[in-house]
């Protein structure tokens, strides 16, 4: 006869004793298949049994755990498909009412006499009521160890599991698997912080509440150093494999576009160019983010780092997140480089400036193709024949060629030979795994990547970790700061005489929807609804409509309009938020404002305030939602947009500042981007210890 073999974190939960294949498809609903996966499974609260409330003595609207018989129960239906079941605890202070709307199998769980807890916020007094609560089944059985008289965790659970099943199932498994919970890096010294079985026991049974947020600290810290260890990895990999290109320049076309433009470059340009510079002629391949408020100028940066590259006899692709950004770009940038005698093209779905090269793709070739890196590394060093055209007026001398596209560059069968230098504008639409793509292909070209909005330092350190960090802490001189006001709807009649107002002084104006057509939401603005009703209000001032519907001509011909000034207002919807540039415009209006971001909001206002007139953003939100407006306060007192990012942040987690992107790290359960930077800071030093 042979023993069982031992419990480790390995073993899968079917394999053990109680857990049959309707069990074990239970528990694989929420992402638990081992015994480690099970182990951390947390809590989403926990209950003090050890003292519990008496119904006498509860209160209206605070949450409380109750516990008594059931004196009473039954289901009422209404109509055909409504119903109620209600049970009656009683324990000895008082009776409550326990309600349950339209869920009629609930009568299923309970009995008469039966022991409840009961856990929820009480909606009415008379009688005593609470709708919804957490109930659990006392049983007189030997387990009520496990269940009463101490801090129970309360566990997220699935149809069909009963959370004190789970919780007595949690207790056996800690205490048979207690010896196959190791240290997952034991060279580390983390003394200030009990070891990983006691934070686990601590987790779910813990003695003092105070423990919960210990372990959580321990556990979250240990996904941290994982993520460190991912991060830098990565880059030690990076730097033993990569040949970089040697980009840094001579100067020959950087000192006469300096020399054209109408502003001298601001200290913290300056500073972050000549980073650009020193990551440009390393041995490595820059990685880094360029970071800067709106307004700050990174536009002009990223031209200057693209012509060292360009200097350096290497092509440049510039990507943005938008075709109306990215033809904006393209603008901006023949306008500087051609008299500079380089070659400017436009690559979007609507607009090719260069000869198709999709012959590429027609070979029954399936491979996700990434013909912008090569896959020999030879295929960077010579011009081979679909090099585009890259001839000067003159026909002599070939010169290097800056194509900028929309991230669709980099999925589309294009290539570019000599690629140097890749630039990645508003870069919270790009994500890890996109940036990986970059260095598939045994191809190194640099990269620098820029944020449309600042990234406070905990996802500096954790989403952005494989990048270094350049920052722009300086706006340019001369800018009038923008004033901002938050505004309920019942004052726009006042809000309209202020525009028409600024409008008869020459002034342009941005107003921003949310929506493009309206979906019936109740009182969400839609730019094509509204637009004859704007053009009535602000008559007799042309109105420019730009959304996304539009087909690229149409968007082109709107935003000309709207930058020659042959259009004095620019009605919109978010579109705007990135990288539209006109100085003239110094009035916006955001309506519906309580449903954007703080740091959407922030980039869109940033759309004005960029010329030497005063600029006022006014932000309308729905008078009922007081709560919305006290934050949207934050933005009419600061404009820093660090500091907005922070409370966005706060306000909103991550997942808001970073848009659609996909981070490319496993979720973090315990760590907490928004809070835990000193853990975030501990762990790099930890996984640099561990990696040196
Ligand atoms: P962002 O950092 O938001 O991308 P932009 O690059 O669009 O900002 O720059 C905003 C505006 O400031 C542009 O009109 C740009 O020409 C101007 N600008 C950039 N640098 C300077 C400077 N050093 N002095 C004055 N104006 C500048
Ligand atoms: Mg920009």
């Amino acid at each position: 006869m042979s023993q069982p073999p031992a419990i480790t974190l390995a073993t899968p939960l079917s394999d053990l004793r109680g857990v049959g294949p309707e069990r074990a498809a239970q528990l694989s609903r929420l992402q638990l298949r081992t015994v480690g996966n099970l182990l951390l499974h947390r809590p989403h609260r926990y209950e003090d049994r050890r003292q519990v409330h008496p119904i006498g003595n509860l209160k209206l609207n605070e949450p409380a755990t109750a516990r008594g018989r059931i004196v009473a129960m039954g289901l009422k239906r209404f109509a055909r498909v409504k119903s109620v079941f209600e049970i009656i605890l009683e324990d000895g202070t008082g009776r409550l009412h326990c309600r349950w709307w339209n869920l009629p199998f609930m009568q299923n769980y309970f009995q008469q006499g039966d022991e409840v807890m009961a856990y929820g916020k009480p909606n009415s007094l008379r009688p005593r009521t609470i709708d919804h609560p957490e109930t659990e089944v006392l049983e007189s059985n030997e387990e009520s160890f496990i269940h009463l008289q101490r801090i129970v965790p309360v566990y997220p659970l699935t149809e069909g599991l009963a959370q004190r099943w789970l919780r007595s199932f949690i207790w056996r498994i800690l205490a048979e698997a207690g010896p196959a919970i190791t240290e997952p890096r034991p060279g580390l010294s983390l003394a200030d912080f009990p070891g990983r079985a006691k934070t686990i026991r601590m987790l779910h049974f813990p003695e003092e509440l105070a423990e919960t947020e210990l372990a959580r600290r321990r556990l979250a810290l240990d996904e941290f150093i994982e993520m460190q260890l991912a991060i830098q990895t990565r880059r030690k990999n990076l730097q033993a494999k990569a040949r970089s290109l040697p980009c840094g320049g001579d100067n020959h076309l950087i000192k006469p576009f300096l020399a054209q433009l109408p502003f001298r470059l601001t200290g913290a340009q300056t500073k972050v160019l000549r980073e650009l510079r020193n990551d440009l002629r390393s041995g490595q391949p820059m990685r880094r983010l360029l970071q800067g408020d709106v307004g700050s100028g990174k536009t002009v940066v990223a031209a200057c780092c693209a012509l060292m590259a360009l200097e350096s006899q290497f092509n440049v692709a510039l990507m943005a997140p938008t075709e109306i950004l990215a033809e904006q770009h393209y603008q901006t940038f023949e306008q500087w480089f051609a008299p500079l005698g380089i070659n400017v093209h436009l690559q979007t779905g609507s607009y090719k400036t260069l000869p198709d090269q999709g012959a590429r793709s027609q070979t029954g070739d399936t491979s996700p193709a990434l013909p912008l890196f090569p896959d020999s590394p030879s295929g960077n060093q010579a011009a081979q024949t679909s090099t585009p055209p890259c001839a000067t007026a003159n026909g002599q001398q070939e010169s290097s060629t800056l194509v900028i596209g929309t991230h669709a560059l980099i999925e589309q069968t294009f290539s570019l030979e000599r690629l140097g230098l890749v630039i990645i504008d508003e870069q919270h639409k790009f994500g890890v795994a996109q940036r990986e793509k970059l260095v598939r292909k045994g191809s190194y070209p640099h990269l620098l990547v820029m944020t449309a909005t600042p990234i406070p330092r905990t996802l500096g350190l954790t989403l952005y970790g494989d990048l270094d960090i350049s920052v722009i802490d300086q706006l340019p001189e001369g800018r009038k700061p923008i004033k901002t006001f938050v505004r309920t709807a019942e004052t726009l009649p006042k809000v309209w005489t202020f525009l028409r107002q600024k409008l008869a002084e020459g002034c342009q104006v941005y107003v921003v929807y949310p929506r493009v057509e309206d979906s019936g939401t109740a009182g969400l603005k839609a730019v094509k609804s509204e637009w004859q009703n704007l053009r009535h209000e602000l008559a007799p001032h042309e109105v420019g409509l730009l959304h996304g519907q539009l087909k690229a001509a149409q968007k082109e011909q709107v935003m000309a309009d709207f930058r020659a000034g042959r259009t004095k207002v620019l009605l919109a919807t978010p579109l705007v938020e990135v990288g539209l540039d006109v100085p003239n415009a110094t009035v916006m209006l955001i309506e519906n404002a309580e449903q954007f971001g703080l740091a959407q909001l922030h980039q869109l206002r940033g759309r004005i305030g960029r010329g030497s007139v005063e600029s006022f953003c006014i932000l309308v939100a729905s008078a009922k939602s007081a709560e919305a407006r006290q934050r949207l306060q934050i933005l009419a007192e600061t404009t820093d947009g660090f500091r907005i990012a922070e409370a966005d942040l706060q306000l909103r987690g991550p997942g808001e500042l970073l848009g659609q992107q996909q981070s490319g790290f496993p979720p973090l359960r315990f760590g907490n981007l928004a809070g835990d930077i000193d853990l975030i800071e501990r762990a790099r030093r930890e996984a640099a210890q561990i990696l040196s």
